[in-house]
């Protein structure tokens, strides 16, 4: 296995960036997905690609016939007992349903099955999860639209894109490795982190500007004046748009960022209400030099956040 964990001079685990590994044969594999929305019904479109067999669950008999339709699936059916010949289980459901699923998942698993989930936040589930299975891998594809839902499934959504595992020290070699040979195989960066480090790195970039483009829409939207208003939106142009974004999506995605990531989460706001009050202050004082800097600064370390 060519996967390399690295431990740092305190101990804790330091994300990895791996190369790819073209060796395994993907096309002897059966994986099953439960969930079929964005994230469930685009994995499985990517992995039918590359051979691999799809087995997916859907609370719903439309959704199974859909994903049928779009080639997410090679069968479908609305209960669990169809993943019995799954080796591994991609759970692909809103955060809070992940350890139900896990637990409603268990009559059906051989020892050897490995779970994995595509959750946003992973601490707490790693803490939910691991006490019922153990060979239990926990993911996380940074990759993403604002739709939700079979029909917004697409092919190559996770190409390119980031996509982390979090293992401890008790998850088994093997189970990290069938997880990470299939998610390699969609083009991903792979890397690992600790499920600490994972959660307090997404809320940087991922958890708090939710919520900083959510109060930015919110700000706009609670303009007194009608006519302000009215002109507002009618200026708006990419710049609100591409700000917006990620204010404006799921609302029940956003809620459980903050629910299961709430001390990072509360943390990030923290350190952002901290350069909004100096930015506050810097403008009030006519500070325009050292505003000047704050915005060169910005303007500098954006690219180490959007590295290609
Ligand atoms: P989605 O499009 O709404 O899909 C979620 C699917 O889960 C639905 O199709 C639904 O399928 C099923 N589901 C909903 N509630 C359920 C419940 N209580 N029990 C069992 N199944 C349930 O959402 P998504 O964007 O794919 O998100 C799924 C997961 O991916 C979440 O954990 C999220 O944190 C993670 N994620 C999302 C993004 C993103 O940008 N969207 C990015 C990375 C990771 P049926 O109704 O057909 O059963």
């Amino acid at each position: 296995m060519d996967t390399k964990i690295e431990a740092n001079m305190e101990g804790e685990m330091v994300t990895t960036k791996l190369a790819a590994d073209l060796t395994t044969d993907l096309t002897t594999k059966t994986v099953g997905i439960v969930g079929l929305g964005l994230i469930g019904g685009s994995l499985g479109i990517d992995l039918r690609h590359r051979g691999v067999k799809v087995l997916g669950v859907s609370r719903s008999s439309s959704t199974c016939d859909q994903a049928l339709k779009k080639g997410a699936v090679d069968q479908a059916g609305e209960n669990l007992s169809l993943l019995q010949a799954a080796e591994v289980i991609f759970i692909c459901t809103p955060i809070a349903a992940i350890t139900p699923t896990v637990r409603a998942l268990i009559p059906y698993l051989t020892p050897e099955t490995v779970l994995t989930d595509v959750g946003s936040v992973k601490e707490q589930i790693l803490q939910e999860v691991l006490p019922l299975w153990s060979r239990f891998v926990g993911g996380h594809p940074m990759a993403g639209t604002a739709s939700q839902g079979i029909l917004a499934a697409q092919a190559g959504l996770f190409t390119k894109a980031p996509y982390v595992l979090t293992v401890v020290d008790s998850t088994p070699v093997d189970a990290v490795e069938l997880v990470a040979n299939l998610v390699r195989s969609l083009g991903v960066n792979l890397y690992f982190a600790s499920p600490q480090e994972h959660d307090r790195a997404v809320s940087l970039i991922s958890h708090l500007p939710v919520m900083i483009s959510a109060s930015l829409i919110d700000t706009c939207a609670r303009e007194s004046h009608s006519s302000i208003l009215s002109l507002a939106q009618n200026l708006a142009s990419s710049g609100f748009r591409d700000t917006s974004r990620v204010g404006g999506g799921n609302p029940e995605l956003g809620l459980m960022m903050a629910q299961y990531n709430q001390e990072a989460v509360l943390d990030s706001l923290a350190q952002y209400q901290q350069s909004l009050e100096k930015v506050i202050n810097l403008i009030k004082t006519d500070n325009w030099q050292a505003l000047q800097q704050f915005l060169e600064t910005t303007q500098a370390s954006r690219p180490n956040f959007l590295i290609p």
